[in-house]
C-alpha cells in the first residue's frame, strides 16, 4: 500500500503557542482492495468559478485522523484530458518500486477532500494541493473533539481569486453547528479507482510504452465508495442519501 506520511504542523492555540506534529495518511486503501470499490464515475469535484463565489458545506470527516493525502502523476490521457495515477511508492522506498518515479514522472501531494454541498444536495470532491493539508488540520483541531465530529459544522466556502489565478485562496467560515455525525450524510466517496487511476505496475510499464493503459474490463459503473466498517454492520444496501440536520433552505 502506498502509506505515505506528510509532517504538518498543528497551531494548537494562540494562546500557548503549542505546536504539536501530526502525520497525514496518504493513499490508505490498500491495492488489493481496490477493486471493491469499481472503476469510473463516482462523485464529482467540488468547484468555485470565479472571484466571491460561495458555496454551504460540510466536510465528510469526524476529525484530523481521517485527512487522507495521494502522491500522483499527473498524466494526460489518450483523449488529453489531464488525470492522476496513483503513486505505487513510499517516499523511503527505491524509485524502482514505481515505473512513473522510475522514469522520473512528477509526482504531486493531493487532497480529495469529501464535502457534502448543501446548495447542491451532492457529495463532491475538493481536490486541493500540498498547502492546503495544513489548513484542513487546522480546520479540523479547531471544530472538530471527541464530541463533536467536523461533519457536524456547516461552512461558507468563499473564493479569493479570479477565474485562472493560480493564487486563489479560500476563506472557509463556520456558518453552524448541530448535531449531525457521519451516519447522517451520503456516503465517503473514494477517489481511488475513480478521480486517481489506480494502477499496477504492469499497467504503468505498459502506459510508458504505449501512452495509453490496457482496458481493465472492469464494471465502470459502480460509484467507488469506502464504506466505513460501523456502517457496513449495520447495512449493506447500496448508499442512500439522506440529508443532513433538519430541512433548511438553501439559497
Ligand atoms: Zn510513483
Amino acid at each position: 500500500m502506498t502509506n505515505i506520511m506528510i509532517h504538518v504542523t498543528i497551531e494548537e492555540s494562540k494562546d500557548t503557542n503549542k505546536n504539536y506534529r501530526k502525520e497525514v495518511t496518504m493513499g490508505r486503501v490498500r491495492y488489493d482492495e481496490v477493486d471493491k470499490y469499481g472503476g469510473q464515475g463516482g462523485a464529482g469535484f467540488f468547484s468555485l468559478k470565479d472571484d466571491g463565489d460561495t458555496a454551504r458545506i460540510r466536510f465528510l470527516y469526524n476529525g484530523v485522523d481521517d485527512i487522507e493525502a495521494f502522491a500522483v502523476h499527473p498524466i494526460e490521457g489518450e483523449d488529453g484530458r489531464k488525470r492522476y495515477v496513483n503513486c505505487l511508492r513510499e517516499y523511503r522506498q527505491p524509485l524502482d518500486t514505481c515505473p512513473f518515479c522510475r522514469e522520473r514522472k512528477a509526482t504531486q501531494v493531493k487532497l480529495f477532500v469529501p464535502i457534502y454541498n448543501v446548495d447542491e444536495d451532492k457529495v463532491q470532491l475538493w481536490e486541493r494541493g500540498k498547502k492546503f493539508v495544513q489548513k484542513m488540520v487546522s480546520i479540523c483541531s479547531r471544530y472538530s473533539n471527541s464530541d463533536t465530529p467536523l461533519c457536524a459544522h456547516e461552512f461558507d466556502v468563499e473564493r479569493r481569486g479570479k477565474k485562472g489565478d493560480t493564487s486563489t485562496t479560500y476563506e472557509i467560515f463556520e456558518v453552524e453547528k448541530d448535531n449531525t455525525t457521519l451516519e447522517d450524510l451520503p456516503d465517503v466517496p473514494n477517489p481511488l479507482g475513480g478521480l486517481v487511476l489506480d494502477k499496477s505496475a504492469e499497467d504503468m510499464d505498459f502506459f510508458l510504452e504505449t501512452g495509453y493503459f490496457p482496458p481493465d474490463g472492469e464494471d465502470e459503473d459502480e460509484q467507488p465508495v469506502r464504506r466505513r466498517e460501523s456502517r457496513d454492520r449495520d447495512r449493506d444496501e447500496a448508499p442512500r442519501r439522506r440529508t443532513p440536520g433538519r430541512g433548511r433552505d438553501v439559497y
